[in-house]
């Protein structure tokens, strides 16, 4: 049995990119259902960002446990991990998350419908659950967010080979483990993993790690990696994965000097997601692909080549980032409702929760570089900053990228305490183009990690104040 329902708007998926876009658009006056296959909240509420940070919360306590003496407080010395509640607790974080947006639905009367959509034409999707429907929608959002990537690496299906998702439910704490990718997630997990106490090898093709951020942060974080007693590996390409004698993991991987093997007890594969267009039957709708072929093709108002139909989120393959699916959301809702926003990605923050913390947000160095562009760096350590020596992580800088034409603040990237907090502050000063000055004529307060953020803007000019 089918049901018929008409929908003023339409949404597929509830990851961050479709259960915002549905809170938003019900609080603007839309008829909303949405439709979920698997739990509301998506890869980040599930699988991704809150419970990896989770298990960084629990790592970092282990951590700060292991060095408690040196702060003057003598804990147990036997430091025992149990993962098993390492995983309970990060199982409840996300109940809670994903039961309070269960409430949030129902608050803001939006049907939700839980199965999988399909496209039956390009007004028209099915979905089959334990009840079918077929609805007929004006407009339809697709957030159907993305997968891990499939690799060819023979013995990839070896049964202590695993991905991120699996991992996060592994509540056997390895002894060792290799991890393929030296990405957000590889680097995520490499200091989860190494602050519970595990041998940690990090294999990266590249030749540094997180290639997203400018040379002089990889360098940092390498170092800090190096220094935590992680062993990286980069331009290095991994060529299989075999199974020993005892059950242990051999990785073998090749780089200039040859090939070399690493023996532990688990491997992780990290080494990327790719949009999930999965029995979407996006033919039937006619919506289109980017020129990649991956991902579908949007205009800044999130509007595909379909004029009633929208796509937000990682299934679009422009930003992986829960925060980018949820503004993309907001955008394609103004669009329908007849608003002019429209989607700039000049100012994303971009977090990683490594030990110590990195962000980024705006132009990085080797981008105004290519855009040869009159600009200046400063560059101010953590060393030399009250707060951080207090808490002992003063090792890290901040870096402030100005424009010397306009003045304006065009990027910044912090590797050091606190980092994914103060992006916030730079994320404000450059999507509103405050200039050097704009920033040393503000006050932040002492002794506060954020200072460092001031010492930099001085950088940009006079120099900064606590500096030789
Ligand atoms: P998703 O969250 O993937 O949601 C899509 C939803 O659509 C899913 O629930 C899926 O079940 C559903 N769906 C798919 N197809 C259908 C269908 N045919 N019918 C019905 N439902 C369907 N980002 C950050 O910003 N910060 C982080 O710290 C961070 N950490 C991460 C850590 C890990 C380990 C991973 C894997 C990702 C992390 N991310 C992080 C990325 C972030 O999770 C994604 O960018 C974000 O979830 C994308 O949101 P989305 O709404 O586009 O898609």
């Amino acid at each position: 049995e089918t049901n018929d329902l008409k929908s003023e708007l339409l949404i597929i998926g509830a990851g961050p990119g479709g259960y915002v876009a549905a809170i938003y658009a019900a609080k603007k006056g839309l008829q909303v259902t949405l439709i979920e296959k698997e739990e509301l909240g998506g890869t980040c509420l599930n699988v991704g960002c809150i419970p990896t940070k989770s298990l960084v919360k629990s790592s970092e306590i282990c951590h700060n446990v292991k060095n408690s003496s040196l702060f003057g407080i003598k804990a147990e010395t036997d430091i025992q991990v149990d993962m098993k509640q390492v995983i309970r607790r990060k199982d409840e974080v996300k109940e809670k998350l994903v039961s309070g947006i269960g409430y949030l639905m129902e608050k803001n009367e939006i049907q939700v419908i839980h199965g999988d959509a399909s496209f039956l034409s390009a007004n028209t999707v099915s979905v089959n659950g334990e009840k079918n429907y077929r609805i007929s929608a004006k407009n339809i959002i697709v957030a159907t967010g993305s997968k891990i990537a499939k690799v060819n690496i023979p013995g990839i299906d070896l049964p202590f080979v695993m991905n991120s998702t699996d991992a996060l439910s592994c509540a056997e704490l390895p002894k060792s483990i290799t991890i393929i990718g030296g990405g957000v997630i590889g680097m995520e997990f490499a200091f989860i993993y190494r602050n519970l106490g595990v041998e940690v090898h990090v294999v990266e093709f590249m030749d540094r790690l997180l290639t997203m951020l400018d040379r002089d942060i990889s360098e940092e974080i390498a170092h800090s990696a190096q220094q935590a007693g992680i062993h990286i590996h980069t331009n290095s390409k991994v060529s299989k994965i075999q199974r020993a004698d005892d059950d242990q993991a051999i990785v073998t991987y090749e780089d200039a000097k040859g090939e070399h093997l690493l023996v532990s007890d688990k491997v992780l594969v990290a080494i990327g997601r790719e949009p999930n267009l999965d029995g979407l039957e996006i033919e039937k709708s006619s919506i289109q692909l980017n020129e990649r072929g991956k991902g579908i093709a949007v205009n800044k108002q999130m509007r595909t080549n379909v004029e009633h139909i929208y796509a937000i989120g990682d299934v679009t393959n422009i930003m992986q980032l829960a925060h980018v699916a949820s503004h993309q959301g907001i955008t394609a809702i103004d669009a329908i409702l007849g608003e002019s926003s429209e989607m700039h990605y000049s100012a994303v923050p971009n977090v990683i929760f490594t030990s110590p913390e990195i962000a980024s947000v705006g132009l990085l160095e080797d981008e105004c570089r290519e855009r040869a562009m009159d600009y200046s760096v400063s560059k101010v350590s953590f060393a030399s900053n009250g707060k951080a020596l207090t808490m002992n992580e003063s090792e890290g800088f901040i870096k402030l990228i100005k424009d010397t034409r306009s003045q304006k603040i065009v990027g910044g990237s912090i590797i050091g305490p606190d980092a994914s907090s103060l992006i916030s502050s730079l994320t404000l000063a450059i999507a509103n183009e405050l200039t050097e000055q704009q920033i040393t004529q503000t006050i932040f307060a002492h002794p506060t990690t954020g200072e460092v953020i001031h010492e930099a803007a001085f950088g940009l000019g006079i120099g900064a104040l606590h500096q030789a």
